[in-house]
């Protein structure tokens, strides 16, 4: 049986308990013993002496869980290994890979190709158990962890109709969630911005979470507005949802309303249900931006019926006119089916686009997209759509506050609450991003923000990353160092753990990883990651239920 022994390392086991000195040994894919092992014969042995020994480190809110069904998806992870990344949670914003019905893939797969490998994937499963089956069969390189995705459901169901469900259309969404948590999925997310969620009325969403209740597994939205006027309307939606069902809500990416008065109320108004019985959590990027499709910069109406018929419009010279008068002027109201759908504004000055893979769109990567319009000529609205019709809308785009000290402050701010655990997010990822998340999320927390920024202490820093994200998505016997637990764990040297990467430098790698465990098995050590060890588990939630 594989054995390793961890020596004289400092251990940090994740619940925020103060660190203290020990020996680990790891026997099969389990913490086997933690004390004074000096005298074990091992004869894999890693000197652990000045560094951290921790649990492995949690990423709470990605969109990798299309890529883990790739080929090429452990070359594509090697930055979240090289941070010391050990367990991803995927299906975020409303889009889970499965249950999928193959008829939709057309619309999905331009719709959501941020998700996606630049080639490769092949839907080669219909529900969310055959899903985990194949990439059992496949095998990952690391765990994985799949919320069911409103969106999913929906376009299974109903397609882009931009109308509410019939009883047989809802009774079917609701069996296909159920089939899905029943085959060890975590949850359910929404991501109420995007094509298609974004036609859903509240009532939609209430009945459906109501399928969540006998299990108690999570809501985990991306509400509506989040960046936008609608914001507090739009938490308000998703804490009833939840105190109605009596179920866990996780909200995903929780940095809206700004420094803004709806802020300060939305806060208040989450500690009143937390007082009132409702268990609420939330992540965040630790970054201040934030990237997607561009295609959700469009009028949700003008996806209705599917991507054809948004084409379509897009070449009709009048509805070109009116999506983008509306692009450009349109405010958001409260409830948005009595206003065309939308959640939020359309563009504004800090969108940098990138996935431009036509050749004679390449001088436009990356420029923002006021840059790409005076370079053609052409007003920002159209210069889009011109874009989007040559790309065949596969475009996405980066927004907020670039290397600045103000968002960087609103980050901070967010993520020292102790209950905020932390995700990535990223999109785009096959087609070189400009964030700096990819080389540095989780180096940046206990790195940058204990050593430098003192926001909290390192066993803080560690929690945050570790058990308090297990916790939140279910995950049991991980994210602690404990004996009987599974050996995910990462090692890292606390004076060096660091992220130096920024907007204007992306690819810097973080600093200060030194070993990777995942399931007992080394993946990376000292600058070398076995891509090809493939250690992941799926971890299929094994929900009691009365
Ligand atoms: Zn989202």
């Amino acid at each position: 049986m594989n054995e390793i022994l961890i020596k004289q390392g400092t251990i940090i086991d994740g619940t925020g308990a103060r660190s203290y000195k020990a020996d680990v040994l790891i026997r099969g894919d389990l913490i086997a013993k933690i004390g004074n092992l000096e005298n074990l014969s091992i004869s894999k042995k890693i000197k652990a002496e000045g560094l951290v020994v921790s649990p492995g480190f949690m990423d709470v809110h990605s969109h990798l869980g299309f890529l883990m069904a790739s080929p090429r998806h452990s070359k594509l992870l090697e930055n979240w290994t090289r941070q010391g990344v050990t367990t991803i949670v995927s299906g975020n914003c409303g889009y889970s890979p499965a249950p999928i019905n193959p008829e939709m893939l057309p619309d999905l797969e331009k719709y959501w190709y941020f998700a996606f490998p630049k080639e490769g994937l092949q839907f080669n499963w219909k529900t969310m158990e055959d899903f985990f089956n194949y990439l059992e069969k496949k095998g990952i390189s690391h765990n994985l962890a799949m919320l069911t995705g409103h969106n999913t459901l929906r376009a299974n169901v109903m397609g882009f109709e931009n109308r509410s469900p019939s009883k047989r259309e809802m009774d079917e969404m609701k069996e296909m969630l159920e089939e899905s948590i029943r085959a060890g999925s975590i949850g359910l997310s929404l991501g109420l911005d995007y094509v298609p969620g974004i036609f859903s009325k509240t009532e939609e969403l209430m009945e459906l979470a109501s399928v969540l209740t006998p299990f108690q597994a999570p809501l985990v939205p991306h509400a509506r507005g989040f960046l936008g006027n609608l914001f507090t309307q739009g938490m308000r939606e998703i804490i009833e949802i939840a105190e109605k069902n009596k179920i866990p809500l996780h909200i995903s990416h929780h940095a809206g309303g700004g420094v803004s008065r709806a802020r300060k109320i939305i806060s208040e108004e989450i500690i009143e249900a937390i007082q009132r019985g409702v268990k609420i959590s939330h992540d965040n990027i630790p970054f201040p931006n934030a990237s997607t499709t561009v295609l959700n910069l469009f009028p949700p109406w003008a996806f209705s019926g599917g991507m054809k018929e948004f084409f379509n419009r897009l070449k009709d010279a009048n509805i070109r006119e009116q999506i983008k008068k509306e692009m450009s002027s349109f405010t958001p109201k409260w409830p948005p089916w009595e206003y065309k759908w939308w959640t939020h504004r359309g563009f504004n000055k800090n969108l940098f686009i990138f996935g431009l893979t036509k050749k004679e769109n390449h001088r436009l990567n990356h420029k923002k997209l006021f840059e790409i319009a005076d370079i053609l000529n052409k007003d920002p609205a159209d210069a889009l759509i011109d874009l989007v019709l040559s790309e065949d809308g596969k475009i996405f785009y980066i927004s907020g506050q670039f290397d600045s000290p103000l968002g960087e402050d609103y980050v901070k701010t967010i993520i020292s609450d102790p209950n905020c655990s932390i995700g990535t997010d990223i999109v785009g990822l096959d087609f070189n991003t400009i964030s700096p998340v990819i080389n540095g999320a989780f180096t940046k927390i206990v790195g940058n923000y204990v050593r430098e920024e003192k926001l909290f202490s390192l066993e803080e820093a560690v929690r945050k990353i570790t058990s308090l994200p297990a916790s939140q998505m279910q995950i049991e016997n991980r994210g602690v160092i404990k004996e009987g637990f599974h050996a995910d764990i990462t090692i890292f040297d606390p004076a060096t753990i660091s992220c130096t990467a920024s907007y204007k430098n992306p690819h810097v790698p973080p600093e200060g990883i030194e070993h990777v465990i995942i399931n007992g098995q080394i993946i990376y050590e000292q600058g070398i990651y076995y891509n090809n060890v493939l250690a992941g588990k799926v971890l299929r939630k094994n929900y009691s239920f009365s």
